[in-house]
């Protein structure tokens, strides 16, 4: 920004307005994106403190203002680069301030790297949307809360998912491990015809549905229904969940129809410690997988071991009802997002005993180092995972 020019009694009157007009151009280029009063507020106090500007007589003018939220939740900004909270202000842009990482030497800005990072609304709808979603609101609600679109209340939900898998993934599974599977109907629901939605003009009559690409079947259910068909053909999904004593989990398909021992081998490879003690079942593939690898392995006899002592299967089990639950609801999702989907679940079970307030800082706040948040593009093209295609 030109800052050649700053306001003081030495300006002409030519060079006042001609600061004025800069400044108004400025003032337009920032509130591009900008929905909300209080970011107005915000662009308009960065601009009067960047071009050095106040009227005579007084130090300096600020706007009444949400400024300071900034400055008082510096704690909750670390560099999205390395996570050092090592950095200084350096500048402004776009009516925002910036940091320099003494660390790293990245830029950034106070969004950088959070789940509000790239969305042009301002705090107060994505406090309402993360409050709504730990609330357990449907799209429409949601969508309704928030007053945006369906669209965009989808890709904003699925910005949450991907931030909370992106906060765990890779995590190694220690200690007493739980490991069991569960079979979920493939659901194609959502948004095929995503660039519809968003008004973008496409010819269909030539695509082919994902249901139909990836074999599951060749026929039409009605708008976000399910295959009911009982018992497990390969239009079922294989789910394997694995919790750790610390609670972290790996949830994910694995493959259609019936559980595969190499189909677990995928999922976990790499993921669990050599010194963990693996309690599974008594399915013939758990043991199998479980003798493969290497682990002590504690397979349980029944249901009834399943829920107590110290090898149990009660948290794994809990968190599979909630998934099935919701499959079996309206708000259920498509099968290609079940992954984002169970560690969602898994983290609001987990965080069940923090306060609303504390779950929606947390969420807020969230950055993870080295990891950029999804894009629209990313969401749209999205694909069923490889295990599950034909
Ligand atoms: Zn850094």
């Amino acid at each position: 920004m030109d800052k050649s020019i700053k306001y003081n009694s030495f300006m002409t009157d030519k060079e006042k307005k001609q600061k004025a007009l800069e400044i108004y151009q400025q003032l337009i280029n920032s509130l591009e994106e900008v929905e909300d009063k209080e970011q107005v507020i915000d662009v308009v106090n960065t601009l009067i403190e960047e071009n050095g500007l106040s009227p005579k007589g007084e130090e300096k003018v600020t706007l009444k203002s949400i400024r300071s939220t900034f400055i008082n939740n510096n704690f909750s900004i670390i560099c999205p680069k390395c996570g050092s909270y090592n950095y200084v202000k350096n500048g402004s842009a776009h009516g925002k301030p910036r940091f320099r990482c003494k660390d790293c030497s990245s830029f950034f800005g106070p969004t950088s790297g959070k789940i509000t990072e790239g969305t042009s609304s301002f705090s107060k709808k994505w406090d309402k949307f993360i409050e709504g979603m730990l609330c357990g609101d449907s799209l429409t609600i949601l969508s309704e809360k928030c007053n945006i679109s369906l669209s965009t209340t989808h890709s904003w939900r699925m910005k949450v998912f991907n931030h909370v898998a992106n906060s765990t993934a890779g995590e190694i599974l220690s200690g007493i491990i739980q490991e069991d599977e569960f079979y979920l109907p493939a659901s194609f629901k959502g948004n095929w015809k995503g660039p519809l939605n968003l008004g973008i003009n496409k010819d269909y009559s030539n695509t082919i549905p994902d249901y139909q690409k990836y074999g599951f079947r060749d026929y039409s259910h009605k708008r976000g229904s399910q295959d009911t068909k009982r018992g497990l053909s390969d239009s079922k999904v294989c789910v394997a969940t694995a919790i750790d004593d610390s609670k972290s989990v790996i949830g994910k398909p694995i493959g259609r129809g019936n559980v595969s021992s190499e189909g677990l081998e995928k999922a976990f490879t790499s993921r669990l410690n050599e010194q963990s003690i693996l309690v599974t079942d008594k399915s013939r593939d758990g043991i199998k997988f479980a003798q493969n690898s290497g682990l002590a392995h504690y397979a349980l006899d029944s249901k009834t071991e399943s829920r107590k002592g110290r090898y149990n299967l009660q948290l794994v089990n809990a968190l599979h009802s909630i998934i099935a639950e919701k499959t079996r609801s309206r708000s259920s999702f498509a099968t290609k997002n079940a992954e984002l989907y169970i560690t969602w679940e898994a983290w609001k079970l987990f965080n069940k005993n923090k306060s609303l307030e504390e779950k929606k800082s947390i969420l807020s706040a969230l950055v993870v180092p080295g990891k950029k948040t999804v894009t629209n593009k990313e969401i749209r093209n999205k694909q069923l995972p490889q295990v599950l295609q034909k």
